[in-house]
């Protein structure tokens, strides 16, 4: 086996070590989860994001869609672009996003063109998702950005307030 096949090899294992986060990654998958909750007490779908650069909170957001009327207000892209501003540069270098919901193929499009290192996600989006679901675009080596991905964290706790959302939605659509 050549050598460029190990390294390949090697990529492919860091994509599917799901749920080993850090203590660190717990604690600010906590503050997304809040975020999420928020969100969901303003009637939008409940995903929360934050951005963490130098052990700091740069960023917090959840999903808008409904309150600004913009199919572009998920939680990631909001914390992406705050997260801009507050460093004055659209590259997050030394980042990290938090959030509770695996990323769409438009928010994995803007963690690429914002050069994001690191992202840690909660629960698994099965029928939207773009980072291990149904594309695999943060690991995509024809792709000129690639990131550490760490996958279910808290992920039991972000699914149940998305679950929970969805229920009480369709209970009172029945009413
Ligand atoms: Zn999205």
């Amino acid at each position: 086996m050549s050598e460029l096949d190990l390294s390949e090899f090697e990529d492919e294992s860091w994509m599917f070590e799901d749920g080993l986060g850090t203590l660190g990654d717990e604690h600010f998958m906590r503050r997304a989860l809040e975020l999420a909750k928020q969100a969901a007490v303003q009637d939008e779908v409940p995903v929360g994001a934050i951005v963490v650069h130098e052990n700091k909170i740069i960023a917090t957001a959840y999903n808008q869609r409904e309150q600004l009327a913009d199919p572009t207000a998920h939680a990631e892209m909001i914390a992406i672009t705050q997260a801009a501003s507050h460093l004055g540069s659209w590259r997050l270098l030394d980042c990290t996003l938090f959030v509770t919901l695996e990323p769409c193929p438009m928010c994995a499009g803007a963690i690429l063109q914002s050069r994001i290192p690191r992202v840690v996600y909660g629960a698994v989006d099965s029928k939207a998702g773009a980072v291990v679901s149904l594309y695999q675009l943060l690991s995509d080596v024809r792709l000129n950005h690639r990131c550490e991905v760490i996958g279910g964290v808290l992920a039991g706790q972000c699914g149940q307030v998305l679950t929970e959302f969805f229920e009480r939605k369709r209970k009172l659509g029945k009413k």
